[in-house]
């Protein structure tokens, strides 16, 4: 079934959206996104959702196409055409089209906005139920991480070699460290039962269920540390990890082949997993 999706004030059906060919999203990759889980046909997590999309585009000095109230409409507009109960919505900003291709950023251009949702039954998700494999691969992406980019080809390129290998997923590493996954943060819990997920620096995006689960866990008593940890040092872990909105909190279960814990989803994540869950299911908007 065709979906209907937005462009620049308009909603489309997907085979009538059209983006120029100028814009500089398609040439440049100059344009940054979010994408924000649907549950029960409401938002979780918005309100930090649309917090970094202001950062990123800050950081940017793109103009913000909307307000955060009219935003949310667009969402809700979207979810209801779409009749979407469990899912995701994909918004996009780009710096717009002028025209010509320049590496200089055009003045007063007007951002383009897109966004689209997608059906996702998170109930049916394997990977959290039998937690997923990772594998490591070096992170050669570009030194802004904590911006939100559709800059995302290393990434893609990370996960195909991950597939390759057998596994689900990349851990990106860096100078010995693991910095995060290829779409989603990264964290171990050690044998005496500690949270640990690398510190929030330009290294890493700073992601929304991140920030959700980590104030959740100490509201559990739950020991955090936020510093950088390794492959080495993950592998002996009690248990590994990972959080994304598109996967809430998710059990890795290997990593470069070795087995983390007794290989199972561990209690630890799959707590979390639960805990986010009910509080994203009564936050959301
Ligand atoms: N890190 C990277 C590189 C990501 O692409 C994402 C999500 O797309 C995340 C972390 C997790 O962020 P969030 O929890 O906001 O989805």
């Amino acid at each position: 079934m065709s979906r209907t999706v937005y462009v620049n004030g308009h909603y489309l059906p997907e085979a009538d959206a059209k983006v120029s060919i100028f814009d500089r999203a398609f040439l440049m990759a100059d344009a940054v996104y979010e994408v924000s889980a649907v549950l029960g046909g409401k938002l979780a997590d918005f309100d930090g959702h649309m917090a970094r999309l202001h950062r990123s585009l800050d950081a940017l000095q793109i103009p913000s196409p909307a307000t955060d109230e009219e935003l949310l409409a667009i969402h809700h507009e979207l979810i209801r055409l779409n009749g979407i109960d469990d899912g995701l919505v994909y918004l996009q900003v780009t710096r717009g089209n002028v025209g010509d291709r320049d590496f200089i950023w055009p003045k007063d251009a007007p951002p383009s906005l897109v966004m689209f949702t997608q059906t996702k039954h998170f109930e049916d998700d394997e990977g959290p139920r039998r937690g997923i494999k990772v594998v490591s691969v070096p992170d050669l992406r570009w030194g802004r991480r904590d911006i939100k980019t559709v800059q995302l080809l290393y990434s893609s390129f990370a996960k195909m070699q991950a597939k390759a290998q057998g596994a689900d997923d990349a851990w990106l590493v860096e100078d010995g460290f693991v910095t995060e996954g290829t779409s989603n943060n990264a964290y171990i819990v050690t044998r005496d039962g500690t949270i640990v997920t690398r510190n929030l620096t330009q290294d890493i995006l700073h992601g929304i269920t991140r920030a959700s689960v980590l104030k959740l866990a100490a509201e559990a008593q739950m020991k955090i540390v936020e510093r950088p940890f390794t492959i080495a040092e993950a592998q002996d872990a009690a248990e590994a990890f990972i959080t994304a909105a598109s996967t809430f909190v998710c059990p890795v279960v290997a990593i470069d082949e070795a087995q983390i814990g007794d290989g199972k989803p561990g209690p630890v994540a799959r707590r979390l997993r639960e805990i986010y869950l009910e509080n994203a299911e009564a936050t959301a908007v």
